[in-house]
């Protein structure tokens, strides 16, 4: 005879586990290599860059670069981040600025590193990465687009984007421009759950996407204030309150920088300590924003590699008293919380 518990008890079970299932659910994640589950991703940096070309929407494309070039100048730098436990890498270069989905690809597949690339436009720099027809477009038909990324891969491939990267003009409020992507952003999300990443310098843009989300039905959990760094820490928190993610991604050690400087190692953790003590390090995320391959250079240029952030930064926080498990919140349950494909409706 099967024993089988009381009716109270099986209910009880059911409601725990359903409590787990909602708390640490493990979500999808795509990269270019296709989907995976978030609690793959591992030690992941939330903003990096493969290659930037800067001339501009009306003259970029494929024709501009050589793949092979390209991939054999970056790849060195993968395999170091591969040599040092990084697992996952998220690309943040968008459209008309030098993505290239193909290379990527390539060089997951011979470093090893997931990679994760990104749907969507960039306003910032007077609107020089945006492509005429965005101007004549409603946010709907530039959803669509997005959508169109998504559900069916970029350029003729099947390498789909694992979130919406976007920007917006500096330090100032929003164009009726930006506004429109911010609603094409906010449709895209709530019909694919993919995660927003907003290129936001100041704390005025950053406030004024979050209100413009929230009114097209999106929760800040959905957004990540990327480069939050350029925000006062008055403003990251105002954000971080709201649910927002709050992403310091231009970890650098410079020799020449003083400790007391805006951007230093030692600034870094401070603002990382300030977040914490406030009770915000599960909404933290940290990165170096380095790279890349710099179309139109010789080979390339400078390239910076991805691992200030474990030579400078980690001890600097480990000296403040940061523990290894507060550091694996940062670099691995965060990245998977943030970018796990998951409507977040307001
Ligand atoms: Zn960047």
């Amino acid at each position: 005879m099967v024993y089988l518990p009381r009716l109270s008890t099986l209910l009880l079970i059911l409601l725990l586990l359903n409590s787990c299932i909602t708390e640490d659910a493990d979500h999808s994640i795509m990269t270019v290599n296709g989907a995976i589950f978030s609690s793959e991703m591992g030690v992941t940096l939330t903003h990096e860059h493969v290659m930037v070309d800067w001339i501009g929407a009306d003259s970029t494309g494929y024709h501009r670069w050589n793949r092979e070039e390209v991939v054999e100048r970056a790849l060195p730098f993968f395999l170091e981040a591969s040599g040092r436990g990084i697992d996952t890498i998220i690309e943040a270069t968008p459209a008309y600025l030098g993505r290239d989905p193909f290379i990527l690809a390539e060089i997951s597949r011979r470093s090893g590193i997931q990679i994760i690339t990104n749907t969507g436009f960039y306003g910032a720099v007077e609107n020089r990465f945006i492509p005429h027809y965005v101007y004549e477009e409603t946010a709907e038909e530039i959803a669509t687009r997005w959508i169109n990324e998504f559900e069916n891969g970029i350029d003729g491939s099947e390498i789909r984007p694992g979130f919406i990267k976007m920007s917006v003009a500096e330090e100032q409020p929003l164009t009726g421009l930006h506004q429109k992507l911010i609603d094409a952003a906010a449709i895209t999300h709530l019909q694919t759950g993919l995660t927003i990443l907003s290129h936001t310098i100041g704390d005025v843009p950053a406030m004024e996407q979050l209100e413009w989300l929230k009114s097209a039905g999106v929760h800040p959990k959905a957004w990540v204030w990327t480069h939050a760094q350029s925000g006062s820490l008055e403003g990251n928190l105002q954000a971080a309150e709201m649910g927002a993610w709050i992403a310091l991604d231009n970890v650098q050690f410079s020799p020449d920088q003083e400790p007391e400087e805006h951007g230093s190692i030692e600034w870094y953790a401070e603002r990382v300590m300030n977040l914490k003590e406030a009770g915000y390090l599960e909404q933290l995320l940290l990165s170096h924003d380095a790279g890349w391959y710099d179309v139109g250079e010789e080979n390339g240029g400078e390239f910076r590699g991805y691992s200030d952030l474990f030579d400078f930064l980690v001890p600097e926080l480990a000296d403040r008293g940061f523990t290894d498990d507060e550091m694996m919140q940062l670099l691995i349950s965060n990245p998977q919380n943030a970018f796990g494909i998951r409507v977040r409706a307001q």
